[in-house]
């Protein structure tokens, strides 16, 4: 009778036991896949698009931010999907997406390398007349419209993550990336812009087919009355006689195409200084008196120095790589990992 009752008490106590042991059998098993996983992780899937890349000290960034003087620290790759969603219409092509996702990188790294405290303790602020223009993601997203909203995201952060790492350098350090809408046909000097010069990459580059894009062509008029207040604004001795048949003059223009000196009655200007008098698109312009108004006639969109957005886009329409592009705008550069 003893033997009946152990026996009965071995089978009950082995129903309980063996589940229990699977259970911990498949236990251990799992946690050492899921050990194993992290302890032997291949270098080659570490170099994929989508996984993290050390960035080292450019790995975040402080961006201020303009309207509320904020300064915001964001992971480098999350602040260029803001710029690049931002700065390029999403329907451009891939190709110039990418270009655009590697010079906003570039930009951003020389100035968080050479900011001189411009922004108080932040790195680069999000105005692009000042850096470079910035968005949040909620903001971007109500911007587009619903059916391709995840479509445009998605461009934008794949141009982004499939770049992940890659800069523009010059002699092995990064490059003062600028870029501008459209160049009209041919890209500008510093010098002639700023009066800076020690930029080799920054050259006068002819681009094809921008005129296609609406950037290109624009035009502004004033009534005489207008153009004499804005100018006597900053230069008090204007005067002007339209009688004169030399009362608007050019004088010089620059490598690029653009007015490097022009004469309004008694005074010279620099085709910048128009541009910024008038609020003109860009210094490559003509001026034409027609009967009481003057008709500025504008070529291109921005400073017209480094990439045009344009450009790059047009550029990819022809086939051309994101290296193709970033090779044709500066000159004598490589795009290496950072
Ligand atoms: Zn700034």
């Amino acid at each position: 009778m003893k033997k009946v009752i152990i026996y009965i008490f071995l089978i009950v106590l082995s129903a309980f036991l063996i589940p229990i042991l699977f259970t911990m059998q498949f236990d251990f098993i799992n946690t050492n896949v899921a050990n194993a996983d992290n302890v032997e992780l291949n270098p080659e899937t570490q170099e994929t698009p989508n996984e993290e890349y050390n960035y080292k000290e450019y790995g975040t960034i402080k961006l201020f931010h303009e309207k509320t003087s904020e300064v915001e620290e964001l992971p480098i790759d999350q602040y260029l999907y803001g710029v690049v969603s931002a700065e390029m219409p999403a329907d451009f092509e891939i190709e110039a997406l990418m270009a655009q996702a590697i010079v906003a990188r570039t930009y951003t790294v020389y100035k968080i390398k050479t900011n001189g405290g411009k922004h108080q303790n932040a790195d680069i602020c999000d105005s692009s007349s000042c850096c470079q223009a910035w968005i949040t993601k909620e903001d971007r997203l109500n911007r587009w419209d619903e059916e391709v909203r995840e479509e445009y995201w998605n461009r934008i952060t794949n141009a982004v993550d499939s770049t992940k790492g890659k800069i523009i350098t010059y002699e092995g350090e990064p490059i003062n990336a600028f870029f501008h809408s459209n160049s009209g046909g041919s890209t500008e000097i510093p010098l002639n812009v700023w009066g800076g010069s020690g930029y080799p990459y920054l050259q006068v580059v002819e681009t094809s087919g921008e005129d296609a894009y609406t950037q290109y062509n624009s035009e502004i008029e004033l009534t005489v009355s207008e153009l004499t207040a804005k100018i006597k604004a900053v230069h008090s001795e204007f005067e002007i006689d339209f009688s004169k048949e030399d009362a608007i003059q050019i004088l010089e223009y620059t490598d690029s195409g653009r007015i490097k000196t022009i004469k309004f009655g008694n005074v010279n200007l620099s085709g910048v200084e128009v541009r910024n008098i008038f609020g003109l698109r860009s210094a490559k312009f003509s001026a034409q008196k027609i009967e009481d108004k003057i008709k500025f006639t504008v070529i291109g969109y921005g400073h017209g120095v480094g990439m045009s957005q344009t450009g790059a886009d047009a550029l990819a329409k022809q086939g051309n790589s994101f290296e193709d592009i970033i090779k044709h705008f500066y000159v004598g550069v490589e795009i290496e990992n950072i």
